[in-house]
C-alpha cells in the first residue's frame, strides 16, 4: 500500500475544511441544542461534489475514490459528527445501495438527484426488535402480480423523515431463511409510506434519526432491487462500504477531540506550570496521537483495498471496531483533560464526547464487528 496522500484527495479535504469552518463551524450548538437537521447545508455539501463522492460522473456524482471520501467525512466530522453522520449515511447505505445494485434505469433516475442532494436518502434495515439480529426483520412485503405491498416499520433510520427517497429492506421469505429479504427504492409520497417517531438522542442531535411507517404502501416491481431474496445479501455488501465510513467519521471526531485538547493543555495553567507539563496529561496525549494514527492506517489500508475491488469484510469491521472504540476514549480523556470546563457546553469536547458513542453502535455494534473479525480470522 502507498501511504502518500495524493494531490487530488489533499484539495478535496481542503474544500471539505473550508466549508466545515465557514458553513458548519458557527451554527454546530444552536443545532444540536433545537436537534435542528440542517437540510439546506446538506443541500450546499451536494453542490460542491460531497453527497455524490463515489458515484460515477456519467450519474452526477463526484467519481472519486474512498480516499477522497474518507477525507470528507473525516474533516466534517472533526467539526461536526452529526454532519458527518448523515454524509455517511446518505453516500454509503442510500446511494451505495443504488449504485451497487440498482437496475441501469434505477441508477440513470436515482443518482444524479442523490449525488447533488436535491434528494436526500435513507436506508431502512433496523426495527425495534431487530437491530444486530437484522435478518429476522418483520417488515414484509408481498407481491400483488407487478406491485408489492409493504407492511411494517423501520427504526433508528438517519433521514427517516425528511429523507426524498428511501432504500428499505423487507421480508418477503420465512423469518431465519437465509434468502428472506428484498430491497427496494420507495419515494416520499408514495401512499402509504410516512415518517415517524423522531428520537431524542444524546450525540448526533443534528442529524434526524426517525421511524419510517409502512402501512399498506403499494409500489410497483420496477422499484425492487436487484432479485427477490437477495437483499439481506446486498445490505451486507453495503455495509463493508458502509463501515469505512463510519470509520473515517469516528476518526474525524477523535482528531477534532485531540485537537482541542492538545490546545488547551499548553494555555491551562495549574500550579504555575501548562497542564501539558504533567506527565499525566502528556501520557494522555501520547496515547491519543498513537490511537489515532493507528486508526488511520486502518481505515486507509480499507479504503485502499475497497479502492481496488478486494473484499474489505475483515478490514472494513477491523476499521469501525478500532476508529470508534478510539474515538471514545479519546474523547473521553479530552473532557478528562479540559477538566470542570469539558464538562460544559462551552467548549467542544462534550460535544465530541457525546457524538462519539453513536460510532461504536451504529451499522454495527463493537461487538457484533468482533463476531465479524473473528469469523474472518477463524475461516
Ligand atoms: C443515530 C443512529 C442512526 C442510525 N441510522 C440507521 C440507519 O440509517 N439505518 C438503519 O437501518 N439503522 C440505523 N441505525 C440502527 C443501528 O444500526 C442499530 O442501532 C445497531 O445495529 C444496533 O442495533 P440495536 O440498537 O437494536 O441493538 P441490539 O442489537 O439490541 O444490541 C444490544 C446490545 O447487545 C449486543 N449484542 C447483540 N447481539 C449480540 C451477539 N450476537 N453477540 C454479542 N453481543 C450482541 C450489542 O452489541 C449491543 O451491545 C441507527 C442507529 C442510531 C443510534
Amino acid at each position: 500500500m502507498n501511504f502518500e496522500i495524493s494531490e487530488t484527495t489533499m484539495q478535496v479535504a481542503q474544500v471539505a475544511r473550508d466549508f466545515a469552518q465557514q458553513q458548519i463551524k458557527p451554527f454546530v450548538m444552536e443545532w444540536d441544542e433545537s436537534q435542528e437537521f440542517p437540510a439546506a447545508t446538506i443541500k450546499a455539501m451536494g453542490a460542491l461534489g460531497m453527497m455524490g463522492v463515489l458515484v460515477p460522473e456519467q450519474y452526477g456524482g463526484s467519481g472519486l475514490s474512498y480516499f477522497e471520501y474518507k477525507a470528507i467525512i473525516e474533516e466534517i466530522s472533526k467539526v461536526d459528527g452529526s454532519i458527518g453522520l448523515s454524509l455517511a449515511a446518505h453516500n454509503s447505505l442510500c446511494t451505495g445501495h443504488i449504485m451497487m445494485f440498482g437496475s441501469e434505469e434505477q441508477k440513470s433516475k436515482y443518482l444524479p438527484r442523490l449525488a447533488s442532494a436535491e434528494w436526500i436518502g435513507a436506508w431502512g434495515l433496523t426495527e425495534a426488535n431487530t437491530g444486530s439480529d437484522a435478518g429476522n426483520m418483520k417488515c414484509t412485503a408481498v407481491r400483488k402480480g407487478d406491485q408489492w405491498i409493504i407492511e411494517g416499520t423501520k427504526n433508528w433510520i438517519t433521514h427517516g423523515r425528511t429523507g426524498d427517497v428511501a432504500v428499505v429492506i423487507c421480508r418477503t421469505g420465512e423469518p431465519r431463511s437465509k434468502s428472506n429479504a428484498t430491497a427496494f427504492i420507495v419515494e416520499k409520497g408514495t401512499p402509504g409510506f410516512s415518517g415517524g417517531k423522531k428520537e431524542n438522542k444524546l450525540g448526533m442531535r443534528a442529524s434526524e434519526t426517525a421511524e419510517m411507517v409502512f402501512e399498506n404502501c403499494v409500489v410497483s416491481d420496477t422499484c425492487r432491487i436487484g432479485e427477490v431474496g437477495d437483499g439481506f445479501r446486498q445490505s451486507l455488501k453495503v455495509l463493508d462500504g458502509g463501515r469505512i465510513s463510519i470509520a473515517s467519521l469516528a476518526l474525524g471526531i477523535a482528531r477534532g477531540a485531540y485537537e482541542a485538547a492538545l490546545k488547551y493543555s499548553q494555555e491551562r495553567h495549574q500550579f504555575d506550570q501548562p497542564i501539558s507539563s504533567f506527565q499525566a496529561i502528556s501520557f494522555k496525549l501520547a496515547d491519543m496521537a498513537t490511537e489515532i494514527e493507528a486508526a488511520d492506517l486502518l481505515i486507509l489500508q480499507a479504503c485502499d483495498l475497497k479502492n481496488r475491488g478486494e473484499s474489505v469484510t475483515k478490514i472494513s469491521a477491523m476499521a469501525k471496531y478500532y476508529a470508534s472504540e478510539v474515538s471514545v476514549r479519546v474523547a473521553t480523556d479530552a473532557v478528562q483533560i479540559f477538566g470542570g470546563y469539558g464538562y460544559t457546553k462551552d467548549f467542544p469536547v462534550e460535544k465530541f464526547y457525546r457524538d462519539s458513542k453513536l460510532c461504536t453502535i451504529g451499522e454495527g455494534t463493537s461487538e457484533i464487528q468482533k463476531i465479524v473479525i473473528a469469523r474472518e480470522v477463524l475461516k
